[in-house]
């Protein structure tokens, strides 16, 4: 065992930083701000933490390292937990959210921007940590920028950098690429340290399968898997990294490929006289972790590893031994749809500088080749030359209900790395005025205290809140702990077997007693929870077990914050009167009468919002074909294709939403604004 390990500790000697070892801890010490950045791969994200810790900073506190990604998070604490010889979860560990896998000796830890976002509320000057590193800030995610604003807003001034701590706090901002002449003048024009990379030349070909007018259609997977097939069977060993948008693309792709590659005649086709096969390995967010190890592991002799991933391969994680990109093109992203008023993710082409970075991963130890399936018109047509920053293409709510809990006020003014537009942070506000998180005066009410205690969405929260007024807790914990997970019902890709699947999704809705897809989720959740093989009862009635039991742990996690907030003095008590069905729909309007919508003709609905969209029922939804029965429906979330689908949905009753929904348009922006400024 010993051996393995110290390879691993000379692997790591290789790395490009590890010549700057000294230097760049002389640097940590000598500067409150530092601005990292080096190629990706060079080992910022595993190197230095370690060696941080081995320099003696965590005798005070903590080392903290934030990543946008949860997998990231994971992964690379597994690895660092490898390299420095110990248990996952004792010096080394993570957090993400709904997964904390930390302890009291933990001292290096990595988590998610968003949990790092969490620990400041409950306390600004962070007082466990001696160093916070903000990792992947090219990223620009939006709690990396609300937490490089944060930080700033604290520490950059001496004389308020060390209330309430007992020793300074060092902020060590990396990068991969670009604009760090921006991030150190946005520091205060803290010093820059750039590690000196190595890289080799990749060239680069455009193909001919994606045009500017191919935008909606999927195609891309088929030729993307033909240009797979394409290298393996014509280039020399190296192995292949391919760039798609998500896992039932990604797990299509493989199972094509898987097929195809199976009948390659190795006597004649490749090239290279030793291939023997090929190695398919997915890799995406929500991907059990032990097989995420396979990914870094080399493939055995004679055997072409082909990885198909998402853009978490561009530069969280680094794969060794990848000579060959190939680049879909396009990436998913949660965008702000005007069109209906809510974040949706889509699938959008990349930036020209995300190609680069997606191209450069081919490069990393010799010269390399990447193969883009669109044209040189899509890419000079259809990609903007860099990708928008999060926070100016989503939803503010939860974000400036965070703010608005640190007391930081006027959020118009906040020290945003790159401003959003006015319209979302009223957007923002309006959307807590209407949820009763904040008054007319933009002041944080009590509900509004209680509301940012929860990592959910704040209409999701807000349904909680209600239900656990009224005591009937267990109807909505349950559900939002559902809608918290990953898709839970399995879509085969297969016709004949979706079919099946249906017809078994379909019997579970009957089965909950209503048309109501929330309560669906409900009767899953208890059947399986109450069932004596429960795994056996996912297979049975196509549901993913993976997910139901993240599902279990969430629905406790939630429910062990909801206690907390009950045993304060002034947690809200209501009662009700009428049946248990009324109630779960009533506690739902409480926090989606923001997303109403009214029958207008035939099977289509029109929102109550202010938009008016037109919307249509899913077909995986349990009032689909049913519409003609409805006149009032709500709905959790929707699906943008030609049309607008509404998503796990139920039906309503006007009364029931009569004295909530004026809210949506009385509220005076203007008044919110000004006050947001003051
Ligand atoms: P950077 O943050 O600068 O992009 P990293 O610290 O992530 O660089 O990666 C440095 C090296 O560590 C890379 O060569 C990568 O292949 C290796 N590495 C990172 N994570 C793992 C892992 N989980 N298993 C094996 N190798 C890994
Ligand atoms: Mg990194």
């Amino acid at each position: 065992k010993s051996t393995r390990l110290d390879s691993k500790e000379n692997e790591s000697k290789k790395l490009p930083i590890y010549l700057h070892k000294a230097t760049l801890i002389q640097a940590v010490t000598d500067n409150t701000f530092l601005v990292v950045t080096g190629e990706t791969g060079s080992g910022k994200t595993t190197q230095l933490p370690k060696y941080l810790y081995q320099a003696g900073f965590c005798k005070d506190g903590k080392i903290g390292i934030t990543q946008p990604r949860r997998v990231a998070a994971i992964t690379v604490a597994q690895r660092v937990a490898q390299e420095m010889q110990c248990t996952l979860g004792k010096e080394v560990g993570y957090q993400v959210r709904f997964d904390d896998c930390t302890s009291q000796s933990t001292v290096v830890k990595y988590m998610t921007d968003g949990c790092l976002l969490r620990e400041i509320l409950a306390d600004a000057v962070l007082p466990q940590y001696s160093v916070v590193i903000l990792d992947e800030v090219h990223e620009r995610s939006l709690n990396t920028d609300i937490l490089l604003g944060l930080l700033k807003k604290r520490f950059s001034n001496p004389a308020k950098a060390t209330k309430g701590r007992s020793f300074p706090l060092k902020v060590v901002v990396m990068s991969a690429t670009l604009e760090t002449d921006k991030l150190s003048a946005f520091l205060g024009d803290c010093p820059v340290f750039v590690i000196p990379g190595r890289t080799f030349p990749v060239t680069c070909a455009f193909g001919f399968a994606v045009g500017p007018k191919d935008l909606e259609s999927t195609g891309y997977i088929k030729e993307v898997v033909k240009v797979a097939l394409e290298v393996h069977t014509s280039e020399m060993a190296g192995d292949i990294l391919v760039f798609l948008t998500g896992q039932s693309e990604i797990e299509r792709a493989c199972d094509l490929l898987y097929e195809k590659a199976e009948s390659i005649d190795y006597r004649y086709d490749v090239q290279d006289q030793t291939m023997e096969g090929l190695l398919i390995l997915p890799l995406y967010g929500s991907m059990p972790t032990d097989q995420q190890k396979q990914i870094f592991q080399p493939p055995p002799a004679g055997i072409r590893k082909c990885v198909v991933a998402t853009n978490i391969a561009a530069t969280s994680l680094t794969i060794d031994g990848v000579k060959y990109i190939i680049d879909s093109g396009f990436v998913k992203q949660l965008n702000h749809n005007s069109r209906v008023g809510m974040d949706i993710l889509e699938v959008v082409p990349i930036s020209k500088s995300e190609a680069q970075q997606r191209a450069g991963r081919a490069g990393r130890t010799s010269a390399g080749k990447c193969f883009r399936i669109y044209t040189k018109e899509f890419w000079e047509k259809s990609m903007p030359e860099y990708t928008v920053p999060e926070i100016q293409r989503t939803s503010l709510t939860a974000v400036i209900l965070t703010l608005k809990c640190l007391g930081v006020h006027d959020v118009i003014r906040f020290p945003y790395p790159d401003c959003p537009e006015e319209r979302f942070i009223l957007e923002a506000l309006k959307q807590l005025y209407q949820f009763d998180a904040i008054d007319r005066r933009g002041r944080v009410t009590k509900l509004g205290e209680l509301m940012v205690e929860f990592p959910l969405h704040p209409g999701l929260t807000r349904a909680l809140l209600k239900a656990a007024s009224l005591g009937c807790q267990d109807l909505l914990l349950p559900v939002a702990a559902m809608l918290s997970v990953e898709n839970i019902f399995i879509r085969p890709g297969h016709p004949e077997k979706q079919k099946e699947a249906d017809q078994n999704h379909r019997a579970l809705a009957a089965k909950s007693g209503s048309m109501n897809d929330f309560a669906t989720l409900l009767s899953v959740f208890q059947s399986c929870k109450s069932s004596d093989r429960p795994s056996a009862w996912c297979k049975d009635n196509w549901i993913h077990w993976r997910a139901l039991k993240s599902a279990f742990s969430v629905e406790t996690q939630l429910r062990e914050i909801l206690l907390r907030l009950q045993q304060k003095r002034d947690f809200p008590v209501e009662t009700f009167e009428g049946n248990k069905s009324e109630l779960f729909r009533r506690c739902l309007c409480t926090g989606y009468f923001t997303n109403v919508a009214r029958r207008s003709v035939g099977k289509v609905f029109c929102t109550m919002d202010g938009h008016g969209s037109m919307v249509h029922v899913h077909p995986s939804s349990s009032l689909f074909d049913q519409e003609d029965k409805l006149n009032w429906i709500l709905f959790h979330d929707v699906l943008v294709t030609s049309r607008v689908y509404v998503r796990t949905a139920c039906p309503i009753r006007y009364e029931w939403v009569k004295d909530l929904l004026p809210k949506l348009h009385e509220v005076d922006v203007y008044e919110l604004s000004s006050v947001a400024r003051e």
